[in-house]
């Protein structure tokens, strides 16, 4: 068996032993003589699992008790409506656009509202994060929408917008778990977990609790309604069962790193051993103004589309996969997620340094 570096932006790389927890639990979970893919979602065993892994999410991110935690399906995407449905009460929301996700939730407010772009980053494609600090938010904004690390173009957040007293939503898609977060300074915060966190299929809303109430969009549906999650603790329906319980298996692999400060740490490490030779690189360089990297999504060009495709295909023959840029930018794309072992990126940095001198 062999186990290749894999830098996909997602589905990505999960941690290891994860995963062999997870095969060796496939025929046997615990005694039960059944796969949790097999067992009741009302069964004493998986009420523990889904507890449990609410549980030890809530001690990670240090949540605190006035939100509920939320295992829902339909990705980040379907967040992209239930947010308008659910809070848009005065119809009115503003929204800063930093990339394609952040673009394609505030299209998808229009249908519900007035959907306000009150920042953008479009005309130099997405390569760092606007001002603001004074924006003009809506006086009737019901909240104020980011997305918190750009997956695509390889831009995050450091510092979070002045919201004028509005509610803050978040799409933390990509880089949940990569460092501590203030839950208090979010109405709500989101996540897709098949970049960070586990398998696709589950998504995870934590909501302050004041705003999780029956009054949303007329006509908006049972199942998009955070309060009938709310009310099941998440088992209004059948949640996505298999994928919540790898979620609390990758929980639990954080917490044994040391949780979300040790993370942070160790992922700022790793960053830096890649922009540290993308800024000394003769060949290669970074496509994003320096203060506003991600540690995750790092994206960067020779500046030669037929040398970026020389590189992603010798790369692969080399065991380091999916490093193809987005369409839309084009060049390579190295997500660097929590599982991506420090050891990963030192091996692709000195592929990087032998293709360069075998280029120049
Ligand atoms: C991947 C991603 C999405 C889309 O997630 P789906 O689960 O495919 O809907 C949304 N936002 C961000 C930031 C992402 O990285």
């Amino acid at each position: 068996m062999a186990r290749v570096y894999n830098f996909s932006a997602g589905p990505s790389v999960l941690p290891e032993e994860v995963l062999k927890e997870v095969a060796d639990e496939m025929l046997d979970y615990n005694g039960t003589g059944m796969s949790v893919m097999e067992m009741s979602h009302r069964s004493k065993a998986y009420e523990e699992i889904i507890q449990t892994a609410e549980k030890d999410l809530r001690e990670l991110m240090n949540i605190p008790d006035n939100y509920k935690v939320l295992f829902l399906q339909g990705g980040a995407s379907q967040q992209f409506a239930m947010v308008p449905m659910n809070f848009m009460k005065n119809k009115v929301a503003d929204y800063i656009v930093t990339g394609q996700w952040a673009k394609k939730a505030f299209q998808e407010a229009q249908i519900y509202g007035k959907a306000n772009k009150i920042a953008s980053s479009e005309d130099k494609t997405f390569s760092y994060i606007p001002d603001c600090s004074d924006l003009p938010i809506s006086e009737d904004a019901d909240y104020v929408h980011i997305c918190h690390n750009n997956t695509i173009y390889g831009t995050k957040f450091n510092e979070l917008p002045n919201t004028k007293g509005k509610d803050l939503i978040a799409d933390m898609s990509s880089d949940i778990l990569s460092e501590p977060v203030d839950v208090s300074k979010y109405a709500m915060i989101y996540f897709g977990v098949q970049k960070n966190v586990g398998p696709a299929g589950v998504v995870v809303a934590i909501i302050r609790e004041d705003l999780i109430t029956d009054d949303v969009l007329e006509g908006t549906p049972t199942m998009l309604k955070y309060k009938t999650h709310a009310d099941a603790d998440s088992l209004y329906n059948t949640p996505p069962a298999f994928g919540i319980y790898v979620c609390g298996k990758v929980f639990k692999w954080v917490k044994a790193q040391g949780g979300l400060a040790a993370m942070k740490e160790r992922n700022e490490k790793k960053a830096a051993i890649l922009y540290d030779f993308l800024d000394s690189s003769k060949l290669f360089k970074g496509t994003v103004e320096k203060k506003d990297r991600s540690l995750m999504n790092v994206p960067f060009v020779t500046g030669n589309e037929e040398l970026d495709a020389k590189f992603v295909k010798e790369a692969k023959a080399a065991g380091f996969e999916n490093l193809k840029g987005h369409r839309s930018v084009g060049g390579m794309r190295a997500s660097i997620y929590n599982a991506m072992p420090m050891e990963g990126v030192e091996k692709l940095v000195e592929f990087m340094k032998k293709f360069e001198a075998e280029n120049a």
